[in-house]
């Protein structure tokens, strides 16, 4: 990241980072200023689980690995915040996978899918839907943030969503499909609608997932499905919420305060 000033040495560099990237895609036209707000909640709960990914998401990811491969018509749903902060991994899970990535956006509008669409593209995808040919719809979801692909999500049994709406990842599980989301907030209706639902943030997750990807790709069929059978998202978003409770009392109990004079 040229050009932003943050010092290296800011406690925390990483989250002003992220945020000044996201600015970045707003002022191009990438994120929409709703989208900024999404971040800001996403930002509370990684503070919760300490910024870096735990078990609950490894075991997660493990499964939506598994399932992307086994699947016959996975779908990388990309919307603004997801192509801001992690264009490069979602590019990368999409080779491995020789899935499509589908700009699905929920404002939508014509010049932000383009937009989205050009970034992925900067970035090596080979196939982008949902630019222009976004012509079918989502049952019960009302016109604009019902459209898709029909040779995308329309047609996906599993689609990988990340930062999404519950409205829409519900929608999507009553057309049948397998749904893996990408989400910081175990409580959101997103997360506990999904089948499988990582809960970290989408700069870590995305990286590995494709790594884990890489690393099951070889595997037999019979050993990806007993990944998939051996999971239980109920029990990992119950794992995330436990994590949580358990680090705040840890906090709590090792006192928190903290006096800059006495260090
Ligand atoms: P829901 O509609 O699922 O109940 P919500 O209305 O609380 O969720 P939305 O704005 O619809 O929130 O969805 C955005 C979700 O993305 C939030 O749950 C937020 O925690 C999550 N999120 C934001 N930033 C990130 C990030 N960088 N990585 C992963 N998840 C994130
Ligand atoms: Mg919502």
């Amino acid at each position: 990241m040229a050009g932003h000033g943050i010092p290296r040495s800011h406690p925390r560099y990483w989250s002003l980072v992220l945020r000044e990237r996201l600015v970045e895609a707003w002022r191009q036209g990438i994120v929409v200023p709703e989208g900024l707000i999404a971040h800001g909640r996403g930002e509370c709960f990684d503070y919760l689980i300490g910024e870096e990914t735990q078990w609950f998401a490894r075991e997660a990811v493990r499964a939506a690995a598994a399932a992307l491969l086994l699947a016959e018509h996975p779908v990388i749903s990309v919307n603004g915040n997801a192509a801001a902060l992690a264009a490069e991994g979602l590019v990368r899970l999409a080779d491995l996978l020789g899935a499509p990535l589908e700009v699905n956006l929920f404002y939508r509008t014509e010049e932000r899918a383009r937009r989205i669409g050009e970034l992925l593209r900067r970035h090596g995808a080979r196939r982008v839907l949902g630019v222009d040919d976004a012509t079918a719809r989502i049952p019960g979801l009302p016109h604009p943030r019902g459209m898709v692909s029909p040779e995308g999500i329309l047609r996906a049994d599993v689609v990988l969503v990340a930062l999404e709406d519950g409205d829409r990842t519900e929608a999507l599980r009553r057309m049948g499909k397998t749904v893996i989301a990408i989400d910081l907030n175990p409580l959101s209706r997103t997360a506990r609608m999904a089948d499988i639902t990582i809960v970290d943030n989408i700069v870590r997750a995305v990286p590995l997932l494709a790594e884990t990807v890489q690393e099951l790709k070889e595997k037999p069929r019979e050993e990806l499905e007993n990944v998939l059978r051996g999971y239980d998202n109920d029990r990992v978003l119950a794992g995330a919420l436990r994590f949580i409770k358990e680090r705040l009392e840890k906090l709590a109990e090792e006192g928190i305060a903290m006096d800059p004079r006495r260090q």
